[in-house]
């Protein structure tokens, strides 16, 4: 039997990822990439790869994780501290994690990647399709676009996470997500 492709997914957190890897797993030999020096504080960062870690041993796949340097990513997102989501701020940080991605699966000769970003509503799925086309381009790879809301796909991503008891964050990860939804959170009507 031939081999299976290879795909390097681009996780950001355990709950975005069931329905894309129970896609993904019927045609490629998956790999997990975890690089996201976005998300403040560091005990939630801690929180999300521990989940992360604990989904790719249930799932039996390889995990990479990348050094975290937030310090890095802050002094790079300072200028967009006040842009809503779907804004420039998000631009620069799916840009940095998509990029970092297509290096990694070049370094690994794998010819293809994706991320999990677009199961959140919250992520502009053109934006994703754009820049993952960008970084594919640079590092000669093929980005794989798909919108992983699409077709129930949150919804069963949502069930399934219940199901594996992955923890659920109500925030997208940076200080400044989190800072909204605490505003958001505090404006709510009791
Ligand atoms: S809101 Fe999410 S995608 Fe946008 S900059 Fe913050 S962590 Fe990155």
């Amino acid at each position: 039997m031939d081999a299976r492709e290879r795909y390097l997914l681009h996780v950001c957190c355990a709950p975005c990822s069931p329905h894309p890897l129970q896609t993904l797993q019927k045609q490629y030999d998956v790999t997990l990439y975890f690089h996201n020096p976005n998300i403040h504080p560091e005990l939630e960062y801690q929180s999300r790869l521990g989940e992360v870690r604990r989904m790719a041993a249930l799932e039996g796949l390889p995990l990479i994780v990348d050094e975290y340097r937030p310090d890095e990513w802050l002094a790079g997102a300072a200028p967009w501290k006040d842009e809503p989501e779907k804004g420039r701020r998000c631009e620069f940080c799916i840009d940095g994690r998509l990029d970092a991605a297509a290096r990694q699966a070049a370094a690994l000769g794998i010819g293809r990647f994706g991320a999990v970003l677009s199961t959140s509503s919250r992520k502009d799925v053109n934006m994703i399709g754009r820049l993952g086309k960008k970084a594919a381009a640079r590092h000669d790879l093929l980005f794989d676009a798909a919108d992983w809301k699409k077709r129930e796909g949150a919804k069963i991503s949502v069930r399934i996470s219940g199901q594996l008891g992955y923890r659920r964050q109500d925030y997208c990860g940076c200080i400044f997500s989190k800072r909204d939804a605490d505003a958001r959170r505090t404006t709510r009507p009791a």
